[in-house]
């Protein structure tokens, strides 16, 4: 499988290919780079922190399966919420239907309707093609990190909007605190007579 994420240090973009030897997650721009620990190794590696960190774990039980279907969190930013969705670019979809919408009001003007039908029913042909032979890619609510070539991503949940909505305010009050943080102390020293 390979991971599309932004680094969190320098927010550039990097796809990197993960193998079951793979060992770190690297930004190509800066180095950054982020170990990755699997679910299978977690009992050894981190024993120290199991009861910490993985009290979630005790009704899954999943140490069976492939190592693909074992990723239970994402390996950029360590959040277990991720959800499938189309690997189908927004912006194309939307490209070809305002492509179409300015096409066609151009022939519908010139009264040519078999082109203005034939140009709208074409748009359509293609956006559900699209939808249909694209696959589909796993997502990170938090960091946004997409993992392709994934197996088994059928049995995984869909996109929650509650899900997202709750990410969305828990990094919104991230920002707001670090703006709070960041700001210079400035006392208001009244002028001494
Ligand atoms: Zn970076
Ligand atoms: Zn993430």
């Amino acid at each position: 499988m390979n991971v599309t994420f932004a680094c969190s240090e320098c927010d550039q973009t990097t796809r990197q290919d993960i193998e079951s030897t793979t060992l770190a997650v690297v930004c190509t721009s800066c180095q950054h780079s982020i170990p990755i620990t699997r679910a299978g190794q977690a009992g050894s590696r981190d024993a120290g922190n199991r009861d910490a960190g993985n009290s979630g774990d005790a009704g899954d039980g999943s140490d069976t399966g492939e190592a693909d279907n074992a990723m239970q969190r994402c390996l950029v930013c360590g959040c277990r919420e991720l959800y499938v969705r189309k690997d189908f670019s927004q912006r194309l979809g939307l490209t070809i239907v305002v492509a179409a919408m300015v096409l066609s009001s151009i022939t519908w003007g010139f009264h040519w309707r078999y082109a203005t039908y034939g140009i709208l029913f074409f748009a359509a042909l293609i956006d559900v093609a699209l939808y249909f032979g694209v696959g589909n890619l796993l997502q990170c609510y938090r960091c946004r990190a997409e993992y392709r070539g994934l197996a088994g991503l059928e049995e995984r949940e869909a996109f929650s909007l509650e899900t997202h909505e709750k990410f969305r305010q828990q990094a919104a009050r991230l920002a707001e605190a670090d703006a709070a943080s960041a700001k210079p102390v400035v006392k208001s020293t009244p002028p001494t007579p």
